[in-house]
Parts: structure tokens; sequence; C-alpha cells
């Protein structure tokens, strides 16, 4: 039986790929890329003009989670050469802690540990950068083109197979044929069209805190730096009460973060929360956007006034896509457990690991997870990112089948890129062989990607 929504009848056919791919950020790009470099016809479509997701559009431009405090590397693979090339061209950083072991703060996140462990990046190079790669792998691209409807056809054994992805874009809507289809949405948007099971952001109504991120030019960084180790203050917990107690306009939230990015006084700031926002409804994002981007002009201000370090303090660019921190989280084959993470589960078909911690806002700032213990190292597996009733669906990213406070350690770019990657790989060898994503063989797989050694 065919399922048939309301676009559809009206959709031209676009074409047949090996592969399709529905969203381009650090999920969707390394898809693409291993699925193209296995030999695989691929096509990309993005909703915005660009690729890099939250990484570019977004401008969270600090790649975390592939690198332990310590220095060694858990991603490798694309992400790997990623950090090597982006750097030699000057696009990224990559900070070495012995440079900070002198000192309690480094100027990257104001922090060290998993912070100065990233690598922070120039987001509209970086997004150059990336569509390059994949031109030169020969994948289609399409841009402003959205997933927004899907063909679906059940089989003898009641499972769901995708026929077509249906997209619009600037010249109207089109229908794309493709025998597997990676949904990198980030929300799920793919999955849920197909009538996967998932739950959504927090328990409450599955909204969530989101933040319009900004970068900012000629900040002092000697100044900022020298007040932050002065004062043990490096998220302003302590200077943001004590201007309100002086009656300065502030913000709602209690902490901010500098991150320093790939030169001296440019910063990227994560501070500003809205809270309660369906991240999957266009209402509540227009409503997110228009108050935080309201409200830019007067952090600024607020920052040129009483921020140390930040008089000359100058807009660079605001994020052009909203930061939604979670939405949509599958129903898989398996679902990643806080009890796997601080146990240490680990997995026969772990394709990937996250070397971050616990990061999940609730309302009032702090992190539900804080002081509980888990290895510093999260192993990731193939099966959180194949959705259970689907057979050519998979679903990398932040949106993969886990338990709510697990996305913190795992939805950071880096062991994204690590699931992309290896979901590129599953993709190939299902479109090649017409079998199941849930029946790829997971050696197979991990057999093609570069993962790091036993010692982990
Ligand atoms: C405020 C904030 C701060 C963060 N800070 C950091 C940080 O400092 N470092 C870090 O590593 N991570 C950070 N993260 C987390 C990280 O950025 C995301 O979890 C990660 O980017 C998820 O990758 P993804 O590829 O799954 O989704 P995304 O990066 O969201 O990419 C999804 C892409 O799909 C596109 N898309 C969406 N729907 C459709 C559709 N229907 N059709 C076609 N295209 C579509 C989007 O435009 C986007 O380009 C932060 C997140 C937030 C919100």
């Amino acid at each position: 039986m065919t399922s048939v929504n309301y676009a559809i009848a009206k959709a031209p056919e676009m074409g047949r790929w090996d592969v399709l791919v529905c969203g381009g950020g650090p999920a969707g790009v390394t898809a693409a890329l291993s699925a193209a470099r296995q030999g695989m016809r691929v096509l990309l479509v993005e909703a915005k003009h660009q690729v890099g997701g939250m990484g570019t559009s977004g401008m969270v431009s600090h790649w975390l989670g592939g690198r332990t405090n310590d220095g060694r590397w858990v991603v490798g693979g694309l992400y790997g050469e990623f950090v090597r090339e982006t750097r030699e061209k000057g696009i990224s950083v990559v900070p070495d802690p012995a440079d900070y072991a002198d000192v309690s703060y480094a100027p990257y996140g104001l922090h060290k540990g998993q912070l100065l462990a990233g690598v922070p990046f120039d987001p509209f190079r970086m997004a150059a950068y990336l569509e390059q790669k994949l031109v030169d792998a020969g994948v289609d691209v399409l841009f402003e083109t959205t997933a927004v409807d899907v063909v679906v056809e059940e089989q003898s054994d009641g499972r769901n197979r995708v026929q077509r992805v249906i997209v619009a874009g600037k010249d109207g809507l089109g229908s794309v044929a493709a025998c597997v289809v990676v949904d990198a949405t980030g929300d799920a948007d793919v999955a849920a069209l197909t009538g996967c099971r998932y739950e959504k952001g927090a328990e409450r109504e599955g909204l969530s805190p989101i933040s319009l991120i900004f970068h900012v030019e000629n900040v002092d960084e000697a100044a900022l730096m020298a007040y932050v180790i002065d004062y043990d203050d490096p998220r302003y917990r302590k200077l943001l009460p004590r201007l309100r107690e002086q009656g300065v306009e502030c913000f709602n939230y209690q902490w901010m973060i500098f991150v320093k990015m790939n030169r001296s006084g440019y910063f990227m700031i994560n501070g500003r929360i809205l809270e309660d926002v369906d991240g999957t409804d266009a209402r509540s994002r227009t409503r997110g956007y228009i108050v935080e981007r309201g409200k830019i002009d007067g952090t600024v201000e607020l920052y040129r006034e009483h921020f140390p370090g930040c008089r000359d303090l100058t807009l660079r660019a605001v994020a052009s896509n909203l930061g939604v921190r979670e939405t949509r989280r599958i129903e898989a084959l398996r679902t990643l457990t806080v009890q796997d993470v601080t146990e240490g589960t680990r997995f026969p078909d772990t394709v990937g690991y996250s070397s971050y911690g616990w990061d999940l806002l609730s309302r009032d700032g702090t992190d539900p997870m804080r002081g509980v213990a888990k290895p510093p190292v999260v192993p990731i597996p193939l099966s959180v990112m194949i959705p259970k009733a689907v057979d050519n669906l998979i679903c990398p990213g932040r949106a993969v089948g886990a338990e709510r406070v697990v996305l913190g350690p795992i939805r950071v770019q880096a062991p994204v890129m690590a699931m992309g990657e290896a979901a590129g790989v599953c993709a190939a060898l299902a479109a090649r062989s017409g079998a199941p994503l849930a029946s790829i063989d997971p050696d197979t797989v991990r057999g093609k990607l570069e993962l790091p050694g036993e010692e982990l």
C-alpha cells in the first residue's frame, strides 16, 4: 500500500539516486561524502543556503566532542580530514592544551577541558570548504530545498520502505526517488513523515530552550582573560548577578559562553536563552527568531558598557539558523540509555565515539546530570540511527534513538560527523545490495571507518 500525502500528486519527478541525504549539517555532509566515496550517486538537499548546519548557518562554530581533555582524538575519518585541511588553510585552529598549562582558563570557551579540546572555525569559510568537498566528491547538491513529504510503501511483512521524498524549493515541488534515504535534518523530519515513532524535546510538551548565536570582533582578549582569571569567573556567573544588583538590565540567563574563534579578538557568543520553543513548529521558530534578534543590539550594548575587554566590541554576524538544541528522537533499533553511558556499555556495532560530557539545559540553567559520573569517552552504536519500522531510512545526528539526557554527550558536532560518516557507508552498502539497513553487517561498516584504537 502506498500512502500519498497532500503534495505528492503535483510533484514532478526529479530523478533517481542511490542515496538521498536530507539536511546538510555535520551529519548530512559526512553521510553524503562517505556514500559518494563508496561509489554511490548521491543527492543532498539542504533547506538553507549553505551546508554545515548549526556550525555554519547556526554559527556554533566550535566542533566539540572529537578530542579528550588530555588531547586524544576519538573521532577520525572525515572529521580528522576536515580538521587537518581547515587548520592548514587557516579556517580552523586546533588549540594545544599545553599552551595553557600555566593559567586557569583559556580563551577557547574561557575554559580548559572539553571546550579547549574543541576546534573553533570561521563559519563562512567553513561552508565554502565543505561545499567544495561535496562538489569534488561528485555529490549533487540542492540548496533552499526542503524535504516536505514522503511516499512510503508497506511491504508484505508490514515494514515500510521510502519510495520517494517530496522536496520543496524555489522552483516548486519535486519528487526524488532513492534506494536509501539519510534523514540528517536534525529533527527527524523525514522519519516523522514516514510514521516512525519518536519522542520530542523536554518532558513538557516537547519544547526546549533555544539560542540565536552571534559573533563579535574587536574584543580586547588580554583584558577579558585577565578578568576571567583574576575573578575566577569564566561564564560570568558572578558578574551578571552583580550587574543586576546595580540595576543594570541583563538578559534572563545565569551564564554565557565566549569562545575565541580562529583569530585574536574574534569570539562566538552563546548566552541568551529563550525557553519553550518547538523547533519543529514554524510559528514557534519565528517567535524565536524575532524575539532573539530583537535583543541582540541591547546585549551588545550591555557587553560594551559592562564587560571587561568589550568596550570596542563590534557585532560581526548573527546566525541565520535558530539554535535549537533538541527536537525529535526516533524510536530506533536501540535506544542509548543513561545506564549505557554511565556504565560504559560496549556495543558490538559501535561506529563512533564522543568525548563530550552531559549537556542539556533545564529551565533554571542547571544540568540535571551534573555530578553524575561517566567515562570520558562514550561509544555510539549504529543501531541508534536505524528506525525500527523503516527498511531504507537512516537517521544520524541529534535525532538518534537516545534517552533525552543522553543527547548531551552525543549531539555535539564531532560525534555527529562520526555518525554521519558511518550512516553514509551503511547507506551505500544497503543501496548496493538492496538489503534493509538493519541487516547490514556492522563489522563491514566498521571496516570502512577510521576508528580509534582499543585504548578508548
Ligand atoms: C545553541 C547551541 C549551541 C551549541 N553549541 C555547540 C558547540 O559549541 N559545539 C558543538 O560541537 N555542538 C554544539 N551544539 C550542538 C550541535 O550544533 C548540533 O547538535 C549538531 O549540529 C547536530 O548536527 P545535525 O547534522 O544532526 O543537525 P544540524 O546541524 O541542525 O543540521 C541539520 C541541517 O538540516 C537542514 N534541514 C532541516 N530540516 C530539513 C528538511 N526538512 N529538509 C532539508 N534540510 C533540512 C538544516 O537547515 C541544517 O542545515 C550546539 C547546539 C545549539 C542549539
